[in-house]
């Protein structure tokens, strides 16, 4: 028998996977429908940040989050999927003025890198993209962007030099409950795998994996219009100059994605993506977003769309990670998260002291069934805007 057993190789089952095999090495199988880092991760912004974490505990842990992947970097060599280059950020309207203002207030006060910046300051920083005179402006400096992807197969890379065995292109197609413990999972070829524990890290399709089991997991669907859990990420080319930093503008956030290409995301168009959107909805949203990019950053005014992603948040209720054991399902450990990003080496580093027998304090305030015990959280964004 196995000791454990993940399913998915998403970003947080891969830094979960790599975290066991330097302890467990062999006692370890990462299952994945697809191959690792193309899910969810792939097509992420991975903005790595504690900038609107709210309250003060969540904002702790992705601190933490933010050392863990610079360590994590220095370990594989200063690899070109963690850039700290930092976030540039302004607002224009006097609503949207006033909460940055205050937002850099509190992150300094929490001994975050956060400064005003003037349009000059801010300009010299970042000379390919156009800042208005009259916005109110910030440098969040240890901030930066994380390739979900090429560190998700990084980190499995590593994992399997360990021992993990990784399963790929086979669905998880049942967990296999006998005496309500889980006791393995089924494959979509009918072979089972035995494991002592089994660790759903399946991102947005986890609750239909879990279902069968009547858990019923609070997460955003994405299937009905306007959901908050659906997003568009577009990749542009031929930007250049291209600017170097992530940029949060009040019309689009963007960041690089390699040379001369950037990666677009705008809150507005996330609303109005889902997945029952068609493609020629989804075709005009992107051009939307290139034609914003294109008043943003003058290299981008003749840059083409490379891809365009309909891409899903598994994003809890409250907002929150949802981590831990099941009650009622012995053998059963989730793993799912929003800023999953930011937050996979930290859970994953949490979780795999948890399954190696050592509670984590750190953890108990997202055990999954916290609904249900009546402690349900305030909103890690004070309930507005997304929390990337
Ligand atoms: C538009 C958008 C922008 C975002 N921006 C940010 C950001 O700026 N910063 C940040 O920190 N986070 C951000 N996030 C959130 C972040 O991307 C996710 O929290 C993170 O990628 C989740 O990783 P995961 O490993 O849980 O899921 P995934 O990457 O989706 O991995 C899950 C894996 O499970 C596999 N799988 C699923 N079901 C099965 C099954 N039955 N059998 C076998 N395998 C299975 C899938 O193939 C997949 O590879 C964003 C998300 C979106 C959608």
């Amino acid at each position: 028998m196995t000791r454990t057993v993940i399913v998915g190789a998403g970003i947080v089952g891969a830094a979960l996977a790599d975290q066991l095999a330097a302890r467990r090495g062999g006692d370890v199988v990462l299952i994945d429908r697809s191959r690792p880092g193309l899910g969810t991760s792939r097509t992420s912004f991975g903005w790595l940040n504690a900038n609107r974490k709210q309250p003060r505990a969540y904002f702790d842990l992705s601190v933490e989050a933010m050392r863990d992947w610079s360590r994590l970097a220095h370990e594989f060599g200063e690899p070109s999927w963690y850039q700290p280059v930092g976030n540039l950020a302004w607002a224009r309207s006097p609503q949207a003025r006033e909460e940055l203002a205050t937002r850099v207030d509190r992150l300094q006060a929490w001994g975050y890198g956060a400064e005003t910046v003037t349009a000059s300051r801010a300009q010299g920083l970042e000379p390919n993209v156009t800042i208005p005179s009259d916005a109110e402006i910030a440098f969040f400096p240890e901030e930066g962007y994380v390739c979900g992807c090429q560190a998700a197969q990084a980190l499995v890379q590593r994992a399997t030099s360990r021992g993990a065995r990784l399963i790929t292109g086979v669905e998880v197609s049942e967990l296999v409950v006998s005496r309500s413990r889980v006791t393995g999972v089924r494959l979509a070829a009918e072979e089972r795998i035995a494991a002592e524990t089994v660790v759903c890290c399946a991102g947005w399709r986890s609750p239909e994996l879990l279902a069968p089991l009547g858990i019923d997991l609070p997460l955003v669907t994405a299937s009905t219009s306007g959901s908050r859990a659906g997003g568009l990420t577009v990749t542009i080319e031929g930007v250049t100059p291209r600017p170097d930093r992530v940029i949060h503008a009040p019309e689009l956030d963007l960041r690089p994605k390699g040379e001369s290409r950037l990666l677009l995301e705008a809150n507005d168009i996330d609303a109005q993506v889902d997945l029952t959107s068609g493609e020629d909805h989804l075709d005009e949203r992107a051009q939307e977003l290139l034609a914003r990019a294109g008043m943003l950053v003058p290299g981008a005014l003749s840059a083409t769309i490379g891809e365009a992603s309909l891409c899903v948040r598994p994003l809890p209720l409250d907002g929150y990670p949802l981590v831990g054991p099941v009650s009622d399902h012995h053998g059963l450990y989730l793993a799912v998260t929003h800023s999953g990003i930011t937050l996979a080496p930290t859970l994953a580093r949490h979780a795999a002291l948890e399954l190696l027998g050592t509670e984590s304090p750190t953890l108990r305030q997202y055990r999954p069934d916290r609904a249900s015990r009546g402690t349900p959280q305030q909103r890690p964004d004070g309930g507005s805007r997304l929390n990337q």
